[in-house]
């Protein structure tokens, strides 16, 4: 049996965030739906913040009621505080990804608080949602941004890294997603990371995130994999640059990632040549926006036979 791969899409929230042109609500439930069918069980599909702050998810409610329908898809929403984590519950999302920077300066720039008030926030969030009854009860998910690098601060102390993810796992965090925010990380910085949260933290799951900023994003995923982990996060075409380097390419590319793990044998779930089809959505809907993506122009290789097919003659 080939080891399964948890992948999730979060193009549609991270690849959006900085976007300036509006999506319309119908295009991202076409590209929820268009994904979905091709096989990925799990999209991060919107932030629950104010309108004012991030105007790209006015819609975040009827995004969220969408993608429920899609029977089997996790919906997974960015939550930054206690008022996000309420949004979700009443909205019925499956998932609350909550995110705080091990960078202070970073947290301070972006949620103007020290990451130990962060975690307090994160303590109140987890007492709300174990009021809530079974079934109405979202998944929460500890995440920690600026983890490999930050763009005030540089480097960050894999002790700093280590330590906020043992608070939030004894918080309650149900799982963990360590995150290379700014795209500075390389493969020998990430396996002394990941190794050293899963010492600490390997009971829960533990998820990578990482941007190819610097062309070292699939280098990175390597590297995760060598150290036992097998969640990702990934955009479809690379969306979603640095608001710290303009015109730098986005989060890993979905596509790429998928051909990649498909190709050394591991178990997706997604079907290669439909997902690059959802490319097509996104074109169309925003047809400024820059796509990334090695797959989606050189075309699977020639005769290419998929692990699922692989493992269907086997
Ligand atoms: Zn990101």
């Amino acid at each position: 049996m080939a080891q399964h791969i948890k992948l999730r899409e979060v193009g549609l929230r991270d690849g959006l965030q900085i976007h300036p042109t509006f999506m319309a609500t119908q295009d991202k439930l076409a590209w929820i739906a268009a994904e979905a069918a091709a096989g990925m069980r799990e999209i991060e599909v919107t932030s629950y913040v104010p309108p004012k702050l991030i105007p790209q998810f006015a819609d975040a409610g009827e995004v969220t009621e969408g993608a429920l329908q899609i029977p089997g898809l996790i919906v997974t929403a960015l939550i930054p505080n206690l008022r996000g984590a309420q949004r979700g519950i009443e909205l019925g999302v499956h998932k609350l990804n909550y995110v705080m920077s091990v960078s202070h300066t970073h947290n301070m720039k972006n949620v103007r608080r020290p990451p130990e008030d962060s975690i307090t926030d994160f303590r109140a969030i987890v007492a709300l949602l174990r009021e809530q009854p079974a079934g109405r009860r979202p998944i929460i998910c500890g995440g920690l941004s600026t983890a490999l690098g930050c763009s005030y601060e540089g480097r960050i102390a894999v002790s700093q890294v280590v330590r906020y993810a043992v608070q939030l796992a004894e918080a309650g965090a149900d799982e963990l997603v360590v995150a290379d925010t700014v795209g500075y990380a390389d493969p020998v910085q990430v396996r002394a990371v990941f190794k050293a949260v899963l010492a600490e933290v390997g009971h829960l799951p533990v998820a990578a995130h990482f941007h190819d900023t610097r062309g070292t994003g699939l280098a990175n995923v390597g590297a995760a994999l060598d150290c036992g982990i097998t969640m990702f996060d990934a955009s479809l075409a690379g969306l979603g640059g640095c608001p710290f380097a303009p015109g730098a390419s986005g989060n890993i590319v979905m596509e790429d990632l998928c051909f990649m793990l498909d190709s050394m044998g591991y178990e997706t779930g997604v079907d290669l040549q439909q997902l690059i089809e959802v490319r097509k959505i996104i074109t169309q809907a925003l047809p400024d926006i820059p796509m990334q993506g090695a797959l989606a122009r050189a075309g699977l290789p020639q005769g290419y036979v998929t692990a699922a097919a692989r493992a269907a003659m086997a």
